[in-house]
């Protein structure tokens, strides 16, 4: 009989699919990986596995303890199912702005979830700065230990991406990958797979895909911290501040993608290729077509897609919501 001991052993070993339209476009072989089979929907249950299993080595997570984190609402989803399976408990600090998708699942999995006002990282009422108050707030009164997963800063992100999704890259491709390409939340993702990928072959091209008015397109072109023009409705990435995890990763590339160039993708692949996914992935695969530009016909380039579209229907397949920002509305959305 073949069977998973637990859900943590179903995070991981995603497979890689071939993204046809693009691939034919670019004259490249462009494939994404396929992270929404994760159990919590997302690339994110690899860093909340990754944080938990450092934390309890370190002797930082006892049973009945609690894991404090801010986030985008990914982060949170996988530590609150984590923390459900190894007998935890999860507080999970994320901004108002982020979509009733993640809001409702969060609290379908029971999570204690804390909704602050979207605000900048100087504000202390961002939700990063609400998560580590937080959580000295609940070490003081509890008795089982308390720990703030800190994805940002927490290397133990970058490593699960660096021995996990860099290494099944690495894997899958049989050592043919040229270049691999994803946008930035903490970074954790980009390290890794850039650290495991140059580690096989120096050579693997590394791109960064940044969302409008993010700053590490910048910083890794002249080394200034500037964010490009505009803004984005895609969750989970975009950064104005160099993370310890970002501080790890080797670029060799790095473009802003806007919204209204990058969704098209989206709507392409869930009509014609019957995938439907988040904005982050959109970003990524807009960056992939770059770097197949750069490296030219030929090559062998890898993404990830991070999530699934459901998580984002009230925004990314809503007509009424597209229209007052402004963007591309589908086809078959169109009222
Ligand atoms: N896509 C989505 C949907 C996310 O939630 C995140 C993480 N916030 C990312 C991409 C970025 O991943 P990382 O944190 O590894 O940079």
């Amino acid at each position: 009989m073949q069977s998973a001991a637990d859900v943590t052993q179903l995070i991981g070993n995603t497979p890689l699919l071939h993204l046809r339209q693009v691939s034919e476009r670019t004259g490249c072989t462009i494939l994404g990986k396929a992270e929404f089979l994760n159990p919590g929907g997302s690339v994110k249950d690899r860093t909340a596995l990754g944080i938990i299993r450092a934390a309890e080595a370190a002797g930082e997570l006892k049973p009945g303890g609690r894991i404090v984190e801010g986030t985008a609402g990914n982060t949170g989803i996988g530590l609150t199912l984590l923390a459900n399976a190894l007998g935890y408990k999860s507080t999970v600090v994320m901004p108002m702005t982020q979509s009733k998708e993640k809001i409702d699942t969060l609290e379908l999995l029971g999570a204690d979830l804390h909704l602050v006002p979207a605000a900048s990282y100087a504000d202390p009422g961002h939700y990063i700065h609400t998560a580590e108050r937080l959580a000295q707030d609940y070490a003081a009164k509890e008795a089982n230990g308390v720990i703030w997963a800190r994805q940002f800063d927490n290397l133990a992100n970058m490593h699960i991406h660096r021995d996990t999704t860099g290494e099944e890259i690495w894997r899958q491709t049989d050592g043919k990958v040229d270049g691999f390409i994803c946008a930035v939340g903490t970074g954790g993702t980009l390290a890794g797979v850039s650290q495991a990928l140059k580690a096989h072959n120096p050579k693997v091209r590394i791109g960064l895909a940044d969302p409008c008015g993010a700053s590490l397109t910048s910083y890794f072109s002249g080394g200034e911290l500037a964010p490009s023009e505009g803004s984005s409705i895609v969750e989970g990435i975009g950064i104005n501040h160099v993370t310890g995890n970002i501080a790890e990763a080797q670029v060799d590339h790095a473009w802003t993608l806007s919204d209204r160039e990058s969704l098209p993708y989206l709507y392409d692949l869930l009509q014609h290729e019957g995938l439907c996914l988040g904005g982050s992935s959109a970003i990524n695969i807009a960056g992939a077509v770059k770097l197949a530009e750069e490296l030219g016909p030929g090559h062998t380039i890898v993404t990830i897609l991070c999530d699934y579209g459901n998580r984002y229907q009230s925004k990314l397949f809503n007509p009424v919501f597209l229209q007052n920002k402004d963007l591309p509305i589908p086809a078959w959305l169109d009222i």
